[in-house]
């Protein structure tokens, strides 16, 4: 049987069992868990944030924590810097507490589901710490303190591990929450990332308060008019390519202008690209107010996404990522993006 890797440590005749309690400590600070929680304890104004267009795994993550830290009676906000918020997830208990401006008092911002410093939308100043707690493979590990599991199908799992190794209490609202992010980022319990893992995480949720029922009616039957209204005329640009392998769809900003939907009622369209029975990769490409060009990717179980999207500036997980390119026209944009596509189709 192989000897633990720090027996060596033990058999050393002088200082060997100083040693042995220096590498635990060591080991002890460079775990993030334990890091985190002691940055947390120990500062005064924590603000929790997540990245741009938020979806239900930020704001639920975000949500779920900013209850959690209030009730170590610690002074906390709830920062996005998107306007506006997504309206539709405004069930979220405490999602009428997100301040759109950033709180300049806080010593702590607590980052979650950002794969990057650039996804908040903010310059964070000088001498403020940060904490990252997010699952996405191509993470920049940008903060003080980073708590990446690209295994795990959402950034509240990595948030509730946090939560449970420090001892916090977890209260209803701040279970809702992260149920609400888990049950939204794996599709439904229909991913990839779904395994005996997230359904314990589930359960212990449900434990804790969260209702199955009026959590999935909420993400799924409380959409505005709007976005039905945008539906229709984004299919009319559905796309084939490479055989019927890829498909997809555009939505210009005269679209959402005439149905009166927001970007954050764009989100999940791009899974209509990919639900169709002979496509491996599915894209949308969404104008931006600016001019740029948002790109959203999806593929089954073939294609690994994140690497097409990182080759263009941005990233994510494997069968969802994107990124945004600025100066292109979309024609050529397309083609550039079809190109990488059949590559990796090979
Ligand atoms: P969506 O297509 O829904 O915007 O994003 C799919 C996944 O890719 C999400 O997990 C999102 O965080 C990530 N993602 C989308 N755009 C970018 C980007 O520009 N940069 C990075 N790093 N990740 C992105
Ligand atoms: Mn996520």
């Amino acid at each position: 049987m192989p000897l633990p890797k720090c027996w060596p440590l033990f058999t050393k005749a002088k200082g060997g069992f100083d040693l042995f309690l220096d590498k635990i400590a060591s080991m002890r600070k460079n775990d993030p868990y334990s890091e985190a929680k002691k940055l947390i304890e120990s500062s005064r104004h924590i603000t929790v944030t997540g990245h741009l267009n938020p979806d239900a795994d930020a704001l639920g993550t975000a949500l779920g924590l900013w209850h959690i830290f209030k009730r170590l009676s610690k002074r906390t906000d709830l920062f996005f810097a998107s306007h506006p918020l997504p309206q539709h997830l405004g069930f979220l208990p405490g999602f009428k507490n997100i301040r759109q401006s950033i709180n300049p008092q806080s010593d702590l911002i607590v980052t979650v589901d950002s794969g990057s410093l650039d996804r908040i939308g903010i310059e964070i100043e000088d001498g403020v710490k940060i904490i990252n707690i997010d699952h996405h493979r191509s993470n920049t590990r940008f903060a003080d303190v980073n708590i990446v599991e690209p295994e795990f199908a959402s950034a509240s799992e990595a948030a509730f591990k946090l939560v449970e190794s420090a001892g916090w209490d977890v209260s209803k609202e701040a279970a809702v929450n992260f149920y609400a992010a888990l049950l939204s980022d794996t599709g439904f319990f229909g991913y990839e990332g779904v395994n005996e893992r997230v359904f314990d995480f589930a359960k212990r949720l449900l434990k804790l308060g969260a209702d199955a029922e009026w959590t999935a009616r909420m993400l799924r039957e409380n959409q505005p008019l709007s976005k039905l209204r945008l539906l229709p005329k984004v299919l009319q640009t559905l796309r084939l390519y490479l055989d019927g392998r890829v498909a997809g769809l555009d939505i210009t900003l005269r679209m959402l202008e005439e149905s009166g939907a927001s970007v954050s009622e764009t989100d999940d369209i791009v899974n209509y690209a990919r639900s169709l029975a002979t496509v491996e990769v599915g894209f949308l490409i969404r104008e931006e107010a600016d001019g740029g060009l948002k790109v959203s990717l999806r593929s089954k179980n073939r294609v690994d996404v994140c690497k097409i999207a990182l080759s263009f500036g941005g990233g994510g997980h494997i069968r969802a990522a994107g990124f945004t390119v600025n100066g292109l026209e979309r024609e050529l944009l397309k083609e550039k993006l079809l190109k990488r596509i059949e590559e990796e189709l090979q």
